[in-house]
């Protein structure tokens, strides 16, 4: 049995998964800006799930930035409260236990590469398109997470072949402008619709989606400026990486005209004869990042 946690800003979830699926989801508030409440409750949120199993399992967890490898403490978490601080250390002391963690983009990219819509890919490179764009990689089924545990994390590179117009870009709170990030998260799409629609930023990217397939020009303009710029996003990694697929996760994953619309896009910026990596949707939604935690523990492999 292995246990997934997935530790978001609002709320902690965690699941006990087989291969036959599920055996246990449990859920808990996240204490937010208190760290040692943060430690308690992941812990006591395991307690309880091997309590409910009556069995004891290998423990993943999804974490919303990443360990430093050079001084084993949190760094880029945007619930900042974990930021400096040795969680893996501390929740291991706290469970007596060894646990894997990994930054929740990876867990993310590991659960549609195991039994998700990238199910058999060699390469997968996925993302989470919503509050912001969290990349990862994952190869033979395994999160490649780089010498400084940042591999995939694209969203703070600049957007590629760039136009005159989208220079400099938007002011990005890691101190750059024209962030992919800036453009492509759901602020960055509600922004450019506002700029095309007299300011008015009274849509969320779900609204922006429904009003441009009602007919609206504003929200179907600020959808094709969107679609263009994660085609070359997207160019870039296919240039460096060449996945063998590419899966979207996140609220902006939800607007279906993406995945026909970005790959027809992105061929003059694919560095070959032919262009056609697949674009798809994650198969198991807001479900993924605690799945994928999960799965840091591959089938055969024990504390
Ligand atoms: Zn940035």
């Amino acid at each position: 049995m292995r246990i997934g946690i997935d530790l978001g800003g609002t709320k902690i979830e965690g699941i006990a998964l087989e291969r036959a699926g599920v055996l246990v989801r449990r859920r808990v508030a996240a204490p937010r800006g208190d760290y040692d409440a943060t430690i308690i409750a992941v812990r006591d949120l395991i307690t309880a799930i091997q309590k409910d199993t009556g069995r004891a399992g290998t423990i993943g967890i999804g974490i919303p930035g990443a360990i430093s490898a050079k001084t084993g403490v949190v760094k880029n978490a945007n619930s900042t409260w974990l930021n400096g601080k040795p969680f893996q250390h501390d929740l291991e002391r706290a469970l007596g236990r060894r646990v894997r963690v990994s930054n929740d983009a990876n867990c993310f990219v590991l659960s549609e590469a195991t039994d998700g819509a990238a199910a058999g890919a060699q390469t997968v490179f996925g993302v989470i398109i919503g509050t912001g764009t969290g990349g990862g990689i994952v190869i033979d089924g395994r999160v490649l997470e780089g010498h400084h545990r940042i591999a995939g994390e694209w969203g703070h590179n600049p957007l590629p072949w760039p136009a005159v117009e989208e220079l400099p870009g938007p002011a990005c709170y890691c101190g750059a402008f024209g962030c992919i990030e800036t453009f492509l998260s759901g602020p960055g799409l509600v922004r450019t619709y506002a700029g095309l629609n007299g300011g008015q930023d009274d849509a969320d990217a779900a609204e922006i989606a429904a009003r441009a397939g009602a007919g609206d020009a504003a929200a179907s303009q600020a959808l094709a400026m969107y679609e263009g710029r994660l085609a070359r996003a997207l160019a870039s990694i296919i240039n460096v990486i060449d996945p063998d697929i590419i899966v979207l996760g996140g609220g902006l994953s939800n607007i279906k005209r993406l995945y026909t619309n970005v790959p027809a896009i992105w061929k003059p910026f694919v560095f070959s004869d032919t262009a056609d990596t697949p674009l798809v949707g994650a198969r198991h939604g807001d479900s993924s990042g605690v799945r994928g935690a999960a799965w840091l523990w591959q089938e055969g492999e024990h504390e």
